[in-house]
């Protein structure tokens, strides 16, 4: 059997994302496992809160950058 040489965090797997605020339609990265809230730079709504492991994400996700 193959070895794993890298060693992960012991999280969820983690990303980034590109989401778009509900209320102004602006558009913003997010990562997946934001520890703090993330507000949208325009208008401060709410994009991301955290919850320990994996963000609560409010807005819209558009896309994944990996
Ligand atoms: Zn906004």
């Amino acid at each position: 059997m193959p070895r794993k040489e890298r060693v992960l965090y012991p999280k969820p797997r983690s990303s980034f994302l590109l989401v778009k605020c509900a209320s102004c339609a602006t558009e913003r990265v997010v990562y997946s496992n934001a520890a703090v809230q993330v507000k949208c730079d325009s208008c401060g709504e709410v994009l991301a809160e955290p919850t320990g492991g994996r963000a609560n994400i409010l807005a819209e996700v558009i896309k994944k950058m990996d």
